[in-house]
């Protein structure tokens, strides 16, 4: 046995991406109590900067202290009652997860489907809500990180709310790295990942509700099945207002890193950073097709920061490629989920990943392995 060292990787999968120094150092200071004031103002500024990157000033927005799949619970958890219908957009691994959710909940699931690969069909989500009059939620995933597909959060929470529906938004590969507008669009409720466009290591998840899906959980006729994730105690820790109660005990030095890596973000601004992810995927994107690789999705709804290529016909053992990749050049790509694999790999350009740098050393790593 010996300390563990991990090997210098360069991260360009669906995540975690490439963790700034600047947040490794951030997270490597020492540790306070969760309960001491100055712990207090981090997490006020954690709070704060969350609503600037998600574009919202709901009072409701803090980090849950677990990783993207427990903002995705949170958010079902308290919404959903036994009995309720919930229209769940699928087109890809994480819609599949989100109605796992509902099933989980006590809720009925109204399954919409959509090719993988493909956007949410506003059409076929419109024809739902028409024949489901008395669903309650809309469930969709903005940036579906297993295909690469961005779907139209704004028109499907206008059509969400003309239907009288909560809207639950599954932002983790979206928040940093695209255009996403919580106040803009009319959000209800959504979550995020901290190791995706945040660049930070992973396990926290921030979350956002706003007034309306805050009324729900307050007057919601049962108990949230889940004490951990129950908002009505969390916002005793997290909300501050008439002292802080204890609660759980916040992953401390994870939330240096948190503040730090939205210190990053803003220092950029929002904006540029979006707009740096979609010229780094523009560069990779011609690297590729000069390789005469394709892509799976059409360039009119690709995410920047996900970018999924079709693994060329001669290319017999895929997994072989990755793990020449991850050996011989330290990269780390990802492979394809569920319905996609085998078929497809997924290059992640996401925060500090989404560098020049790494959008050539990713080009010249394949050029080198496919050879
Ligand atoms: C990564 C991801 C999740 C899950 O996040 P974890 O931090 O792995 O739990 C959920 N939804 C989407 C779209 C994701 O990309």
């Amino acid at each position: 046995m010996a300390s563990f060292i991990p090997p210098k990787r360069t991260l360009m999968g669906p995540g975690p991406s490439d963790v700034s120094p600047r947040v490794l150092e951030a997270m490597s200071r020492p540790t306070i109590g969760h309960l001491d004031p100055a712990f207090q103002t981090l997490m006020d500024e954690i709070k704060d900067l969350l609503r600037y990157a998600f574009k919202t000033e709901n009072m409701l927005t803090f980090p849950v202290s677990a990783p993207g799949s427990a903002g995705m619970e949170t958010c079902f958890a308290n919404l959903i009652e036994r009995g309720d219908k919930v229209v769940v957009c699928v087109n890809g691994v994480f819609g599949t997860r989100m109605v796992e959710n509902v099933t989980r909940c006590g809720g009925e699931a109204i399954i919409v489907n959509d090719d993988w690969g493909t956007p949410v069909s506003i059409d076929k989500v419109s024809e739902a809500l028409k024949a489901n009059p008395d669903a309650k939620i809309l469930a969709f995933v903005a940036a579906e990180t297993s295909t690469g597909v961005a779907s139209d959060t704004k028109s499907l929470c206008a059509l969400a709310l003309e239907h009288d529906c909560l809207n639950i938004v599954d932002a983790v590969t979206s928040l940093g790295g695209s255009e996403l507008d919580v106040d803009g669009w009319g959000i209800d409720a959504i979550y995020s990942g901290s190791q995706k466009c945040l660049s930070c290591p992973p396990g926290i998840s921030p979350v956002s509700f706003n007034e309306r899906a805050v009324e729900k959980i307050k007057n919601r006729n049962t108990p949230v099945q889940s004490w951990f994730m129950d908002l009505n105690l969390v916002m005793g820790y997290w909300d501050g207002t008439g002292g802080r109660s204890y609660h759980h005990t916040a992953p401390v030095n994870a939330m240096y890193a948190l503040h730090e890596s939205l210190f990053i973000l803003k220092e950029e601004g929002l904006e540029n950073a979006w707009a740096r992810h979609k010229k780094m995927s523009e560069k990779l994107r011609e690297g590729f097709n000069a390789m005469g690789i394709k892509y799976l999705v059409d360039e009119s709804c690709a995410l920047p920061q996900l970018n999924s290529i079709i693994i060329p016909e001669h290319i017999v053992d895929e997994a072989a490629i990755r793990t020449k990749l991850l050996d011989d050049h330290n990269l780390e790509i990802g492979a394809g989920l569920g319905a996609l694999a085998g078929k497809v790999w997924r290059v992640g350009l996401m925060g500090h990943s989404a560098r020049e740098e790494n959008v050539d050393k990713c080009l010249a790593a394949f050029k080198a392995v496919m050879n």
